[in-house]
């Protein structure tokens, strides 16, 4: 039995679980289910995993070509790239008038050069697939389950409503604000600010295309990214759902405690007022829009329990902002 916490990498334990030969032997011979996969969020969420709603999922992702060489690894590119777009490349501009600074393009080079596609899609879709594969290889899913203690040698997780569950191995996928990761340590090893905050919304591509000088942003679905001082901006297209991405990173002003919390679109509007007139044009699209503080963690010197039957995974031990 291999008990997972966290949401992103249940599927690659799975998948590796099922491709070699004898990690799989090992674990079939046991009793089933193989995996069971414990998370905090809500039934609401996993509802959302079922019926493909966007919501809560957060928006788009790039998914660079380190993952789509897993992916197809693992026999599920051909349903990610259903879902995705294949950009054309990523363009940078300068944030003043939108004058392109550099292109790279990315069909076929990224193809050619890494072995797989570079690919856009939402969120909500690429968890739909990667859960898809999860539900068919049998894992069991227990949402709404918050860990709250761990224990690395048994190995077992205690979850806030008393029951323990005791597993062949624990796999700790739990995010940046990890439980895990404390009880790996044996003390807290907190993420800090970086400075920054990134806003995000998605603009309607119909309401995108009635504007005949945005057209350009979509030709071809290409990253574009407007490079200005101590900020840039991010947009892209998805395949479902007629949505536009878009991604705003500049200099943190979140007062709240909350790492994610609801923006107010003037408050956007105002920060990029001396942007290039389309970016802002963009900007005007936004009916709603969230801001994340973008925080980090330094290195930790251990990622796995020596008892060979805890490990990290994932933003718990390594991270990752959207920029280097
Ligand atoms: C603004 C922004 C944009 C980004 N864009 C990209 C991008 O375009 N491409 C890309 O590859 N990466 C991107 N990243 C990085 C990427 O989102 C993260 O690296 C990734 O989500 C990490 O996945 P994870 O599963 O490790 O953690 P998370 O996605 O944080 O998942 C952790 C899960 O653990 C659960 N959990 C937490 N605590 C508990 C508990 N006590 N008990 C049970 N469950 C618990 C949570 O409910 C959650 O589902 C971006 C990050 C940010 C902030």
């Amino acid at each position: 039995m291999l008990l997972l916490l966290g949401v992103a990498l249940a599927d690659s334990l799975l998948q590796s679980v099922s491709a070699g030969p004898a990690t799989k032997s090992s674990y079939l011979s046991k009793q089933q289910p193989l995996v069971r996969y414990v998370d905090a969020v809500s039934c609401g969420a996993f509802n959302c995993l079922r019926t493909n709603a966007a919501y809560k999922i957060g928006a788009g992702i790039q998914i660079p070509c380190n993952a789509t060489r897993i992916f197809k690894k693992w026999d599920i590119l051909e349903a990610v790239q259903s879902r995705s777009l294949r950009p054309s490349g990523i363009v940078l501009k300068s944030y003043r008038d939108g004058t392109v600074l550099s292109t790279q393009t990315l069909v076929p080079y990224a193809e050619d050069r890494y072995g797989a596609p570079y690919l856009l899609a939402h969120r909500a879709d690429l968890v739909k697939v990667l859960a898809d594969e999860a539900f068919r290889l049998g894992v069991v899913f227990r949402f709404g389950s918050v860990v709250t203690e761990l224990n690395a040698v048994k190995p077992s997780i205690l979850l806030r409503n008393g029951e323990e569950h005791r597993a062949d191995v624990v796999l700790g996928a739990d995010g940046l604000n990890s439980t895990c990761r404390i009880a790996l340590l044996g003390q807290a090893h907190a993420p800090s600010s970086t400075g920054d905050m990134a806003y995000r919304f998605t603009v309607k591509i119909d309401d995108i295309m009635r504007q005949e000088d945005l057209c350009e942003l979509l030709d071809g679905y290409p990253v574009i990214c407007w490079m200005g001082p101590y900020a840039h901006a991010v947009c892209y297209q998805l395949k479902q759902d007629g949505l536009c991405n878009v991604v705003l990173l500049c200099p943190d002003n979140i007062t709240e405690i909350a790492t994610v919390s609801k923006a107010d679109v003037e408050e956007i509007k105002e920060r990029f007022s001396n942007w290039d007139p389309k970016l802002r044009k963009l900007i005007e699209l936004a009916t709603g829009a969230l801001k994340w503080k973008l925080q980090i963690m330094g290195p930790l010197d251990i990622w796995s329990h020596s008892s060979g039957r805890f490990v990290l995974i994932g933003d718990a031990c390594h991270s990752t902002l959207p920029y280097l």
